[in-house]
């Protein structure tokens, strides 16, 4: 069975990580999406919040295979004793590419058998982040079109 990860905050999910969901879930049997809480970043959105989005929303989208999990351990341990074979990232611009490179690099040195690949995000989602979605939130902007509807509400 070909199992892979999209590992990301999703705090909260948007357009462009739902494409990328998408997009992946009919390249595997299976897509892991992993919501991961050692980022660093200060939450909008408790891990429960964010699962309970993330399923309605794939539910809304149609899609079936894709199971969510949250951890905040070391990515590579996880792919390893989950028998995940390929990691998936998005890629907007040439800064994600130069931020994404090192840690693919790192991935493979700690556990050879992963691969890395990247999406290209569909191009109307190329400005679309989950930070400027919550700056908007937090000067109480619209969201409306950034986010899928159950998230928007
Ligand atoms: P963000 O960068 O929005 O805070 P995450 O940490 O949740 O997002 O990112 C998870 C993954 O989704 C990363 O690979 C990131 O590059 C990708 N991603 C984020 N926003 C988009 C988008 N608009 N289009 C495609 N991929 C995206």
């Amino acid at each position: 069975m070909k199992k892979f990860m999209y590992p990301g905050s999703f705090d909260p999910l948007t357009f462009g990580h739902l494409d990328i969901i998408k997009r992946a879930s009919k390249l595997c049997d299976v897509l892991v999406v992993a919501i991961v809480t050692n980022s660093g970043k200060v939450p909008l959105l408790t891990v429960e919040e964010r699962r309970m989005l993330i399923q309605e929303a794939i539910e809304d989208a149609g899609v079936k295979n894709v199971e969510i999990v949250s951890f905040s351990g070391f990515l590579a341990d996880y792919v390893r004793n989950n028998g995940i074979s390929c990691i998936v990232r998005g890629l907007r611009d040439i800064p994600d590419f130069t931020s994404e490179i090192p840690r693919a690099y790192m991935n493979k040195h700690l556990y050879e058998d992963v691969e890395t690949m990247f999406l290209l995000t569909n191009i109307e989602h190329s400005y679309l982040s989950s930070s400027a979605t919550k700056e908007i939130i937090y000067f109480n902007g619209s969201i409306k079109g950034l986010v899928p509807e159950n998230v928007r509400r």
